[in-house]
């Protein structure tokens, strides 16, 4: 039985993408599956360029950027960013927004960079993005690093930074795909997969053009952006499975409507659940509204010794992974672009339930 799963990934796919890539799993193109056969040949190389085809489709990718699978998630770009777009002695900035922008300046602190933090919205609670112009970028930086979703806290951008010459790169892990997005706006995209473009396993990459050549002499092989670009993501033997995946999520997301077709249905998601929650005295979001996360809701009760119970009690009604990320507690609802409205009117009509057992 399948259930619905509010986790913040991996996270739940479309029934469709499971059920096309089942039917292929014994006999993709030639009695074996697509997880056996070389990438090297026809079959699976033609599989890599559609899928990337696809994306740059639905995203509207313009020409001058480069599409690249990397492996080593998102994390891994933490620190392959300043690998490919710093020199020793540059200055790098930050936004901080809550623990995944935390945890990049992180990596961005073992190189010996200047890293400035140019937002910080920690006396918030990191429950807001800053105001749009509230910050600017430092002149001469390498880049600006940002997160548009906080995945763990819920807080997301409404706008794109301004930043001048300064390259914008954006940790879009958890809203890529949710709606459309201006690429030229940015210096470098990445995200890892395994939320709204499929398995686990994967960071895919886009990369403008022009920051291609900036990579340090000793960035490892298969994290320099421009050698990847040279072999299409194939230097080394890529996550075929995610890349196939990849590609059958993107076709359903071109059924639904495109990109303009997962705005519309995320934003009907988000609204209709915090408009529950906002008119509840009995659970509560921390956000601050216009910073609220289309992707990911967390959600509190006054009593939060009763945490346990809805989370243990909501699985049992087969609304799975409601609980809250271990840093902050609470409840979190992962509502990506797989989850159906009909999986949110179940989770509202639970709380509805629970409220009236034990408000
Ligand atoms: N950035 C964000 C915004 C994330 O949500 C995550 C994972 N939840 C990461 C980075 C780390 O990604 P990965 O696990 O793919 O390395």
């Amino acid at each position: 039985m399948r259930v619905y799963n509010f986790s913040a990934g991996p996270a739940m796919m479309p029934i469709e993408v499971l059920e096309s890539a089942q039917a292929e799993l014994l006999d993709w193109k030639g009695g074996m599956s697509v997880m056996e056969v070389s990438h090297r040949g026809g079959d699976f190389v033609a599989c890599a360029a559609e899928t990337e085809a696809l994306l740059r489709e639905i995203m509207s990718i313009p020409s001058n950027y480069t599409v690249l699978f990397l492996q080593g998630g998102a994390y891994g770009q933490f620190a392959v960013v300043p690998l490919n777009l710093t020199a020793p002695g540059d200055s790098v900035d930050f936004v901080l927004t809550g623990s995944w922008s935390d945890k990049a300046l992180a990596e961005a602190r073992k190189f010996d960079l200047t890293c400035n933090v140019v937002a910080d919205e920690k006396a918030s609670g990191y429950t807001r993005a800053p105001d749009a112009g509230s910050f600017a970028a430092t002149p001469g930086a390498a880049y600006l690093h940002y997160t548009p979703n906080e995945t763990i806290g819920g807080v997301e951008f409404g706008y794109i930074p301004e930043t001048g010459n300064v390259p914008l790169v954006a940790d879009l892990s958890s809203t890529i795909l949710s709606r459309p997005i201006d690429v030229s706006k940015f210096g470098v995209i990445f995200a890892g997969t395994q939320k709204n473009m499929g398995p686990a396993g994967m960071a895919v990459v886009i990369v403008r053009d022009d920051l291609l050549d900036r990579a340090r002499t000793d960035t490892p092989s298969v994290w320099n952006y421009k050698l990847m670009a040279e072999h299409d993501s194939m230097l080394n033997t890529p996550p075929t499975f995610s890349i196939y995946l990849l590609g059958k999520i993107l076709e359903w997301v071109k059924t639904q409507g495109g990109l303009e077709g997962m705005a519309g249905r995320n934003r009907l998601k988000a609204e209709t659940l915090y408009s529950f929650i906002d008119a509840s005295s009995f659970y509560s979001n921390p956000v601050e509204p216009a910073s609220r996360s289309w992707m990911n809701v967390p959600f509190l009760m006054t009593n939060p010794d009763l945490n346990k119970q809805f989370v243990a009690d909501a699985a049992q009604a087969g609304l799975t992974n409601l609980a809250g990320h271990r840093s902050v507690g609470g409840m979190r609802a992962s509502i990506y672009n797989a989850m159906p409205i009909e999986g949110v009117q179940a989770l509202i009509a639970f709380m509805k339930d629970f409220e009236r057992t034990h408000g």
